[in-house]
């Protein structure tokens, strides 16, 4: 999901061609793959990005409702990075031409599963901040580690 084109994996499949080439089971058994690697690649690039800004005191694999990408446990603070895809990002997320129906569907529940992981966390104390995956790009990143600073700093 790097790139340009959110629908298109860092494997080099499109949403559109995954969901016409391979079966239910299998599809789900690639998104699930893809969901994984283009977390860890997110998710890596605020570990630099953070390091090199000199942010501390988070931690990584979590396993508090929702795994949250990172804690930072003194703060109270959880940081979600949201694959612009997965989570419908209102900015880049582009509807796949067929299977819209499963498509809306996927993206219906992830949404309703983020809003209930961050009512859970509130409930437990903890502070909940979501990054955009387009947030973490290049030049953007910045943006995104102000967020992070102001969250830390109240
Ligand atoms: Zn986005």
């Amino acid at each position: 999901m790097a790139g340009g084109d959110v629908r298109h994996s860092r494997q080099g499949f499109s949403a559109v061609e995954m969901a016409d080439v391979f079966s239910r089971e299998k599809r789900s058994a690639v998104m699930s793959a893809i969901r994984s690697s283009g977390n860890k690649t997110t998710e890596l690039r605020l570990v630099r990005s953070m390091r090199l800004a000199g942010i501390t005191g988070w931690r990584r694999g979590s396993r508090l409702e929702g795994r949250p990408d990172f804690v930072f446990p003194s703060e109270k603070l959880a940081v979600f990075v949201d694959g612009c895809f997965w989570h419908g990002c209102s900015r880049c997320y582009s509807r796949p031409k067929t299977n819209q129906a499963f498509w809306d569907d996927k993206i219906r529940n992830n949404r309703a599963r983020d809003s209930r992981v961050d009512r859970k966390l509130k409930h437990l104390g903890w502070r909940v901040l979501r990054l955009w995956e387009h947030e973490l790009r290049n030049k953007r990143a910045g943006f995104a580690l102000n967020r992070i600073r102001r969250r830390l700093a109240r």
